[in-house]
């Protein structure tokens, strides 16, 4: 896909984050609190998540499928 930022191409590839309890989550506001928080990548058996998406190397612009 293109970069909706700046139009250039991105690249494909895969976000890791490590947590082996409750995933990567989502919110609105930096907090260190978790309980109650949309977990959007699972942890596998390692502790590793993955999201799948495309950064565009020019902008930096990472646009993540969850
Ligand atoms: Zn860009």
């Amino acid at each position: 896909m293109n970069c909706p930022n700046c139009g250039k191409e991105m690249e494909h590839g895969f976000v890791r984050a490590e947590s082996f309890i409750g995933g990567v989550k989502w919110m609105t506001e930096v907090s260190s609190k978790s309980l109650g928080l949309e977990s959007i990548a699972k942890p596998n058996s390692l502790g590793f998540c993955f999201m799948e998406g495309d950064r565009c190397k020019e902008c930096h612009k990472i646009v993540i499928q969850c």
